[in-house]
């Protein structure tokens, strides 16, 4: 049987995955992002329907490996390859980038959800949002004495208690020590991505004295094999 790879990707190092493959694999987004368009392989945007969705899929294209290369916090599609894969008899292989770790000086407070979030920055006045867009929802919830900087993917329109940003990683050091600097930030709110593009912020919350609060990594499925790192995923690919 001839191996074909569906890649579902998310992150950065799927990218560079799905640089090195043929026409015979296939890559999958949510759609979210941007869309490659100088790939060799097919690209495939949206949802599959869930597990049993996926499942069909897998069969019906004749995958006989599933990688799944989605982001730490997509915990729903990681859920679902699991099991699509045990569904349709192919191996599951992950792509999970290591959390990152508090050094000395960090003072970072690990919350559940969006309410333990909202109850952990009560002692804060100026906090910066990099989660993503699940701020954008609760905007008319600020407290008279907080403003937020909300940085996401793409702009949008804020309040007049919340200023967003659209921007895309990699950061920069510099840049990210201007920002917390212009905007006053008291406070970093951060998924733990574990992502380099995105680490600058921490090192200038070190540098400020700003603490960080971060939202805790969703538990993730089992499955056949688990890299930490795109060499790792590569090498075993290449055997
Ligand atoms: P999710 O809750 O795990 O996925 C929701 C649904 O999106 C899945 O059930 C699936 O739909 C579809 N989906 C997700 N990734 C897919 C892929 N690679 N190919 C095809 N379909 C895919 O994840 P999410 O809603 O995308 O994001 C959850 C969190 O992760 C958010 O906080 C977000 O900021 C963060 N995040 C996600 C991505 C990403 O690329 N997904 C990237 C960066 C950050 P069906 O059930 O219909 O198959």
């Amino acid at each position: 049987m001839t191996a074909r790879i569906l890649l579902l990707g998310g992150v950065t190092e799927a990218l560079a995955i799905a640089r090195r493959l043929g026409p015979q694999h296939v890559y999958s987004l949510a759609g979210i992002g941007r869309v490659p368009q100088d790939l060799q392989c097919q690209v495939r945007v949206g949802g599959f329907g869930g597990a049993e969705g996926l499942a069909s899929y897998l069969r019906e294209a004749g995958i006989t490996l599933l990688i799944d290369a989605t982001h730490p916090y997509a915990a729903q599609i990681s859920r679902n390859a699991a099991s699509a894969a045990r569904i349709a008899g192919i191996p599951c292989w992950a792509l999970r980038r290591p959390a990152w770790q508090a050094q000395a000086g960090d003072d970072w407070r690990e919350v559940e959800d969006w309410a333990a979030l909202i109850e952990a920055l009560k002692p804060f006045r100026r906090p910066l949002f990099t989660l993503g867009r699940e701020p954008l929802q609760h905007l008319d919830e600020i407290p008279p004495e907080q403003f937020w900087t909300l940085r996401a993917l793409e702009a949008c329109p804020g309040n007049e208690r919340c200023e967003v940003i659209g921007a895309r990683g990699p950061f920069h050091i510099e840049d990210e020590r201007a920002l917390f600097r212009r905007r006053r930030i008291d406070v970093l709110i951060s998924k733990n991505s574990g992502s380099v593009a995105t680490e600058p912020k921490l090192e200038v919350a070190r540098e400020l004295d700003v603490p960080v609060l971060i939202l805790k990594r969703p538990v993730l499925p089992e499955v056949d094999r688990q890299f930490g790192s795109l060499t790792d995923l590569a090498t075993a690919l290449l055997h």
